[in-house]
């Protein structure tokens, strides 16, 4: 590693103790302290993901770092500060719950910070900027924590946001990831490939996390070696929210009810259409058989067809004697 990333690194190291402390013991962190009790963390939690807080002031990193002697080029590398026309630095994060970002072998590379309370004139959640350490496109949250679990607990566990790895850990499921808030990417994907060959994509039960779903589908088919399921949460919710409405246990339960690529696309496609109208349920038929047409197994084929059925009340028998047709016009099969 080269003495440029591990001072990074050692600075990162400070700053997160720091952050973590001004939340747990101080009466600064108390009001984000109360907060995150309000969303349901334990103690015990935000220990573990080392969660932290940084004050309104814009001056405490900055001061904590200068009396470390920690030079301004190494600040101003560190991603924890903006720049002002002088060059003065000040602090980046302000009055923030604080994540640090780790990467795969647990070194902190970054931080996200997010608001207490949602004002439409703050973003929600604020990243470091890609820095030497950082790199978006690459990190995993968790993963340094989850890679030891996959094993013994069925693979990996995809989720759209950190709170989500978060409420998953705290209700027994220590297999969550999640991408940086951007949508995945083949990097990201390629990471997950690397460590085991079960994916569980649970994104929010909203139509963003739906469609956002769809398109990670689209990039892990990319990736043969990866048996893929989908969980779809009911009524909207996220899997933070989800754990909330419910409990540990029913939430664990929605995560061994997958459905296959195929059976999810079926679902996908029928969403946004008024299965009512003829063309509607002409065009989604049409659709689906290309789906249906990517799998190889009769006996699966056959179970996507019913499914198709029950949709659109044409008999299975008949959609399957459509299938031959869709077959020359479908893309290469998954597997
Ligand atoms: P919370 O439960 O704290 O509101 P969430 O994870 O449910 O957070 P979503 O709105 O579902 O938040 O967004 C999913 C992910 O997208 C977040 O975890 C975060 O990484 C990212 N994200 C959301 N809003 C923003 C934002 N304003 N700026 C940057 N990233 C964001
Ligand atoms: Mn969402
Ligand atoms: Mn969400
Ligand atoms: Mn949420």
């Amino acid at each position: 590693e080269p003495p440029e990333i591990t001072k990074q690194k050692a600075i990162l190291r400070q700053v997160t103790d720091m952050m973590h402390h001004l939340l747990v013991n101080t009466t600064s962190g108390e009001a984000a302290l109360a907060y995150l009790t309000k969303r349901g963390l334990s103690q015990a939690t935000i220990d573990h993901f080392e969660i932290g807080y940084v004050p309104g002031d814009r001056q405490l990193m900055k001061k904590f770092l200068d009396n470390r002697e920690v030079s301004y080029d190494d600040q101003r590398q560190s991603g924890l500060f903006a720049e002002d026309d002088q060059g003065q630095l000040y602090d980046r994060f302000n009055d923030r719950v604080m994540f640090p970002l780790k990467d795969q072998y647990g070194d902190v590379i970054g931080f996200s910070g997010r608001v207490l309370d949602a004002q439409a004139s703050q973003a929600k959640y604020l990243n470091s900027p890609e820095t030497q350490l950082f790199n978006k496109s690459e990190v995993l949250f968790n993963l340094d924590q989850a890679k030891n679990q996959f094993k013994d607990n069925g693979g990996a566990v995809l989720f759209e946001g950190f709170m989500d790895v978060i409420s998953a850990y705290q209700a027994g499921v220590p297999t969550g990831v999640a991408s940086m808030g951007t949508s995945l990417t083949a990097e990201q994907v390629s990471i997950i490939a690397k460590q085991t060959r079960h994916l569980t994509i649970c994104y929010d039960g909203d139509a963003p996390g739906q469609h956002a779903a769809d398109r990670a589908l689209g990039l892990v088919g990319n990736q043969p070696r990866l048996e893929v399921g989908v969980v779809v949460l009911p009524d909207g919710q996220d899997p933070d929210e989800y754990i909330k409405a419910h409990d540990a246990e029913a939430f664990q339960k929605q995560l061994k009810h997958t459905l296959t690529p195929i059976g999810f696309r079926l679902a996908y496609l029928a969403q946004d259409r008024d299965l009512s109208s003829d063309q509607a349920k002409l065009d989604y038929i049409d659709a689906g058989l290309k789906e249906v047409a990517r799998e190889a197994d009769p006996v699966a084929q056959s179970v996507y067809l019913d499914q198709m059925s029950q949709l659109t009340g044409v008999p299975a028998a008949t959609l399957a004697q459509s299938l031959p047709q869709a077959l020359q016009t479908a893309p290469a099969p998954a597997v």
